[in-house]
């Protein structure tokens, strides 16, 4: 499967769970393995965080607020230009494959 969606991406949700429903959010990652998006401020999840040293950093105990990933499908491109959710055209000229919305057909990139 080819993902259209790439880290930075505005998105909407348009399926999954109802708080998120017709959320717009910027993609933070994306993981094409798991066909999987995490987007800011969708699918908050809440965790208790011990003390823990990882990676060199130090987190801090208490309850930290967290966005879980969503499947890829439940979310839809927002056209910069035209500003409605919406499917993308892949348009390749040599090595460069500039995607191209739907409804107005302005290029997304760039
Ligand atoms: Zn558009």
């Amino acid at each position: 499967m080819k993902v259209k969606i790439r880290k930075g991406d505005l998105v909407e949700v348009i399926s999954g769970r109802l708080e998120d429903k017709g959320k717009r959010g910027q993609v933070i990652r994306v993981m094409p393995q798991d066909g999987r998006v995490v987007v800011q401020g969708v699918n908050m999840r809440k965790k208790h965080q011990r003390q823990v040293q990882t990676q060199g950093r130090s987190l801090s105990p208490g309850i930290i607020e967290f966005e879980g990933s969503i499947h890829i499908s439940n979310v839809m491109l927002v056209c910069p230009k035209c500003d409605q959710p919406t499917r993308v055209a892949v348009q390749r000229e040599g090595d460069d494959a500039a995607r191209v919305c739907k409804h107005c057909q302005a290029l997304i990139d760039g």
